[in-house]
């Protein structure tokens, strides 16, 4: 059970992950979430250093594609000023919307990697639909409760993969 909540990789943030390593892995293209992940609430454009990571991106031809819970007409609002492709209503913690995306790309579950800051809908989901992870740290703390409620239960969960997972539970500088 505590497997469905293990993230591949932990690097503190988005940005941390290389395209040169993601080409390494076989990946070929970058599912994410958006709320505290990309962007924050107080800067929907998202930081220079995030624009910056999205064009090597794009110069190294790996699709960047939001997987969001939101609607449609909510995520391509938020999604606006970033110009990024995006799939709504993806039923995080489930696995629909990483595997709509996938199929839609015509990619392997080996080629694509989900990031997120959550473990109980975005890792869960990425394990779900049987792609790997990045688990990323959240840029600030929301005042949403749904998110709030989500970070109480992540605690524990977190302590209990570590204890399980001592060696590949771990933040890292990038992914490996
Ligand atoms: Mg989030």
């Amino acid at each position: 059970m505590i497997e469905l909540f293990k993230p591949t990789w932990m690097v503190e943030t988005a940005y941390e992950i290389d395209p040169q390593a993601l080409h390494q892995h076989g990946i070929r293209a970058v599912f994410s979430d958006l709320d505290n992940t990309l962007t924050a609430w107080n800067n929907p454009n998202g930081t220079p250093e995030m624009r910056d990571w999205m064009q090597r991106l794009q110069a190294a031809g790996i699709p960047l594609i939001i997987i969001s819970n939101n609607t449609a007409k909510r995520v391509g609002k938020a999604v606006e000023a970033l110009d990024l492709p995006f799939m709504a209503r993806s039923l995080k913690p489930l696995g629909f919307g990483i595997t709509r995306a996938r199929k839609k790309l015509g990619l392997a579950k080996s080629e694509v990697v989900m990031v997120g800051d959550q473990l109980m809908t975005d890792i869960a989901a990425a394990n779900s639909a049987g792609v790997r992870s990045v688990l990323v740290k959240p840029l600030i703390d929301t005042d949403k409760w749904v998110t709030k409620i989500n970070r109480v239960v992540e605690k524990p969960v977190m302590r209990q993969l570590k204890r399980r997972f001592p060696k590949e539970v771990q933040w890292q500088e990038k992914i490996n």
